[in-house]
Formats: structure tokens, sequence, C-alpha cells
């Protein structure tokens, strides 16, 4: 193996994963990255201090326009991309701020993937190309107050009446709530034990007896709407259910679909703080020479450069499999565990080496370790995917 032929060391991608790309995923990568340094990262950090995102609306236009809203859905207005190319715009996104992946995520991944999948013909027609361009905002009703990690228990209530639906209930912590235009809401319609007959609605938010409050006093996602979800007696036609879908399994394949979004998104989280780490390691001086100088610093930039780009290369990994209609939900719980995880633990070591700077909105990094907190909590805490894979692994169901 001779020196001279190989490729430069390159700081910023040291396994050089870009070599997996085709043009056209960097392409797509190009797109994304640069409406993000042009539309997010001037403004982000005083959305986040002023705790809110008051140009959601105009940001889901233009992320409607370079196609990122139901990216890898196909038909009905959406870009038909790849998976990988998703996953790609999910990090370049998270990079910016995790608000804005979770916008992108719950409007393509949660909201339009339950219409695309499970929607009969004329709901699709409906709803789809509008929220592709980004004029219709979508939100996804599953979590309650006292029902998160389990959503078996769910109290939200359809009832029938006649031909048509009224529903009751709560729903807490809902992404994009208050600024939706349409709510894909999870209900329980039976009261038997075994078959309590769960099913999805689109619900326009314009429909009597609904409303959204939205959730302040956030430490988290704080570039993010954060609402919950109030139904009080909202009459819906018959067609306004989702003809598939029946049961959890409905709501729980949305979420698969997320979360692969996830493990990207954490990993350009991860990313941004990496880079500010070593941007800063290079230029600080204490005794007499820059930090990145001294052999803790280079550990610690050393460690999360493995960990960062092991990330990256799981994210591809995953994303092959799911083009290749491979990809099983348990994968996804290990993308979506090890990548949240060890992103957090990226920007915390990030943190570390921009000292008392790191604790400030100057720089990117604890707006990223907060953010994650959330992202390490929503779409499966760390321990359901725990439980996730160690029911795979022994065969053993450890859930109650
Ligand atoms: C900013 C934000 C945005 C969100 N957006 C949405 C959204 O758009 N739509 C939506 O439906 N939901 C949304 N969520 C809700 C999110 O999905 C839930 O918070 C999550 O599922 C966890 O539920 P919980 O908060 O009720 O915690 P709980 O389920 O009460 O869990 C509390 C703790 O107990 C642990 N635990 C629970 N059961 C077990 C067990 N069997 N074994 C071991 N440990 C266990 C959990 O892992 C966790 O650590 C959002 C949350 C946040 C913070």
């Amino acid at each position: 193996m001779s020196g001279s032929a190989l490729p430069p060391f390159d700081p910023y991608d040291p396994l050089g994963i870009d070599d997996l790309l085709s043009a056209e995923d960097r392409a797509v990568r190009e797109t994304v990255r640069t409406w993000a340094a042009d539309r997010v990262l001037p403004y982000v950090a005083g959305w986040y201090e002023a705790g809110e995102l008051p140009v959601i609306r105009e940001l889901a236009r233009e992320l409607g326009s370079i196609g990122a809203l139901g990216m890898s859905l196909t038909g009905y207005g959406c870009a038909g991309a790849s998976a990988v190319q998703y996953g790609l715009a999910c990090l370049e996104l998270e990079a910016a701020d995790s608000g804005i992946r979770s916008l992108v995520s719950v409007q393509g991944s949660l909201a339009m993937y339950a219409i695309h999948r499970f929607g009969s013909e004329e709901q699709r027609q409906e709803w789809l190309p509008r929220m592709a361009a980004g004029e219709v905002i979508g939100c996804f009703g599953l979590t309650e107050p006292d029902h998160g990690s389990d959503p078996a228990g769910m109290r939200t209530y359809a009832k029938r009446d006649g031909d048509d639906w009224v529903l009751n209930g709560r729903k807490m912590w809902i992404t994009n709530g208050s600024v939706a235009g349409v709510a894909v809401v999870w209900a329980r319609t039976g009261d038997a034990p075994n078959n309590p007959g769960f099913r999805g609605f689109v619900v326009p938010t314009d429909a009597p007896g609904f409303s959204a409050p939205e959730i302040k006093h956030k430490w988290s996602l704080r570039a993010s709407v954060t609402s919950e979800l109030v139904l009080d007696d909202v009459r819906l036609p018959a067609d306004a259910v989702l003809p598939e879908g029946a049961g959890l399994k409905g709501p729980l394949s949305c979420l698969g679909h997320a979360r692969y979004g996830i493990v990207w998104g954490a990993m350009g989280a991860a990313r941004s703080s990496f880079e500010s780490a070593l941007d800063y390691a290079k230029t600080r001086v204490q005794f007499g020479r820059a930090i990145g100088g001294f052999q803790l610093t280079q550990a610690k930039l050393a460690d999360m450069a493995v960990e960062l780009h092991k990330g990256i290369l799981l994210a591809h990994h995953l994303g092959r499999r799911m083009d290749a209609g491979r990809l099983r939900p348990e994968q996804v719980s290990f993308g979506k565990l090890n990548n949240v995880r060890e992103a957090i633990e990226i920007c915390r070591t990030s943190r570390t080496i921009l000292g008392a700077n790191g604790i400030s909105l100057e720089y990117p990094v604890m707006r990223h370790a907060t953010n994650l907190e959330s992202v390490l909590t929503y779409e499966g805490t760390v321990e359901m995917h725990q439980l996730v894979l160690g029911k795979a692994l022994t065969g053993l169901d450890a859930f109650r």
C-alpha cells in the first residue's frame, strides 16, 4: 500500500464515508445544508432563547419547495427520494437544530406517512400535495398525559354516532400541534380488553371542539412548537378514519419511519458540536499552547470522532437496508439507541472543551445537548429500545 496513492486524511470525514454517496446523494445533502445555513443557522439561537419558532409557516413552505417534506414518499407532490437521501437531509437539518428536524420528521414521517400508508385515496389527494408543499402543517397525536411509552392504555376515545365519529380525549407533547392544519389522532374505538380497536383519524384542526394550546417553559427543543391536543366532542364524518392501519401496528410503523430519520439526525447535532469543539481546540490557548495540543483534549477529540463516524456509518447501513426493503424494527431501535445516546455524549464532551464558552448560546453545543434530551425520550425512550433489543436477543418479553 503506497502512502502517496492514498487520499489525504480528512478530519471532517476520517473514514471516507462520503465515498459511499452518489452524485445525487451529494446534491440532496448540499441543497439541505445550504438552505439550513441560510435560513436557520443565523437565527436559531435567537429563536431558542425566545422559546419560539415565529417563522414556522415560512420555513415549512421553504422546506416544501426544496422537497424535504414527505421526502421519501412517492406521488402526491412528494420527492420520492431514497432512504439514504432522506437520512442525509435529516442529518443536515439537525446539524442546524433538532427542532427543525423535528418539524420535518413529524410532517413527513408521521403525519404524511400515516396518510400515505394507511389513508384512502381521497384522504391522500386531499392532504398530501398541500403537506408536501408545506402549505398545510401536520401533527401526530399518540402520547397522552398518562400514557407515553405504553400507548395501549390511551384514553382518547372515538365513538360512532350514526355514520359519524365523535372523539373525546387529550394528547400531550405533540410537535407542531398549535400550528397544524391537520392532526392524525390515534384513539380507541372499542372496550374489549383484547381488542380495544385502535384507529387513526384525520382531524382538520378547524373542526369544532378541537384545540391545541402550546406547551411553554420547555428547556429543550425550544425552537419547536409543542402542544396539547384537546378533543372535546369533535364530530367527524365516517370517512375521517384511516381505512388501514387498525390496531397499534399503525402508529408504531409510523414511529419506525420517524426513528429511522432520528438515527441520522442525532449525528447531525453531534457533528455540529464536534466541529465546534475541534475548531475551538485549535485556537484556544492555555498554558502557552492551543488546548488541542494537550493529550487529554486529543483523547476527547479522538473518542468523539470515533463515535460520530461509527454512528454515521451505522445510519448509512440502516439506510441501505431500508432502500432494499430489508430494515427490521429492531435494527431501527439499535440505531436510535446507539446514535442518540452517543450524540448526547459527544455534545457533553464538546461542551467541556469549550470551557465556559460551552454554556453560551454563542456556540451551538449546549443547545444541541439540551435538544437531544427530548430526542432521547421521544420516539421511544432509551429503555424502550433496550427492551426491544433485549426481547429480540433473548426471545423474552420484559416490557411488563
Ligand atoms: C419535545 C417533545 C416532542 C414530542 N412530540 C410528540 C409527538 O409529536 N407526538 C406524540 O405522540 N408524542 C410526542 N412526544 C412524546 C414522547 O413520545 C413521549 O414523551 C415518550 O413516548 C415517553 O413517554 P412519557 O414522557 O410519558 O414517559 P413514560 O412513558 O412515563 O416513561 C418515563 C420513564 O419510565 C421509563 N419506563 C417506562 N416503562 C418502562 C418499562 N417497562 N421498563 C423500564 N423503564 C420504563 C421510560 O423509559 C422513561 O425513562 C414528544 C415528547 C417531547 C419531549
